[in-house]
C-alpha cells in the first residue's frame, strides 16, 4: 500500500471543481488518508517546486500557487503513486488525453488544476511536507482496506 500527495491547485478551488476531482479518486477506490484546505506560502512553494525555481516560468508558478487556497490530499492505495499520476495526466498540454483530469478539465499548462507526486520517494517526502502524523488517518472500509 502506498501513499501519495495530491494538491488541488487554486484554479480547482476557483472553478468549484474540488468535489469533482476528489470524486475521481474515491470512485477509483483509492482511500483519502488526509485532506485539508490551506494557503501555500512562498517558502512552501519554493520548497515544493525546488526542481523548478531556476526555470524562467517559476515566477508564474509561484504567483499562481499562492494566489488563493489549495487543497492538500494524502491518497492511499495499491500502486497509488503511479495510479494517481496517470489519472491526473501528463504535464504538456499536447499530451493531454480525455479521461484524465487535466485532459478533461485543465485550461493550460499554467492552470493545470492538480499536482501529484511523481515517484514513491518523492511521495514520502511530499506527504510529510504537507501533513503532520496526526493529520493522517488509518481506517478500514468493508470491501477494500
Ligand atoms: P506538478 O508538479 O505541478 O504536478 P507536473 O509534475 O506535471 O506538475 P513538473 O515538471 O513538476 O510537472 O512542473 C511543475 C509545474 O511547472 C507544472 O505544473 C507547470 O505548471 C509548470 N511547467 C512545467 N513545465 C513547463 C513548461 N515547459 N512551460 C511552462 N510551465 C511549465
Ligand atoms: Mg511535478
Amino acid at each position: 500500500m502506498q501513499r501519495t500527495l495530491v494538491l488541488l491547485k487554486p484554479d480547482t478551488v476557483q472553478r468549484s471543481l474540488i468535489g469533482t476531482l476528489v470524486s475521481r479518486f474515491e470512485q477509483k477506490g483509492l482511500k483519502i488518508a488526509g485532506l485539508k484546505m490551506m494557503n501555500m506560502t512562498p517558502a512552501l512553494c519554493d520548497e515544493h517546486y525546488s526542481h523548478m525555481t531556476s526555470k524562467p516560468f517559476y515566477p508564474a508558478i509561484l504567483s499562481f500557487m499562492t494566489c488563493g487556497p489549495i487543497v492538500a490530499i494524502a491518497i492511499e492505495g495499491h500502486d497509488a503513486v503511479s495510479v494517481v499520476r496517470k489519472m491526473c495526466g501528463l504535464t504538456a498540454e499536447s499530451e493531454w488525453v480525455s479521461g484524465t483530469i487535466r485532459g478533461d478539465y485543465a485550461r493550460s499548462i499554467d492552470n493545470n488544476l492538480i499536482h501529484s507526486s511523481d515517484s514513491e520517494e518523492t511521495a514520502k517526502v511530499e506527504v510529510a511536507r504537507f501533513f503532520q502524523d496526526n493529520e493522517l488517518f488509518t481506517y478500514t472500509r468493508s470491501l477494500n482496506s
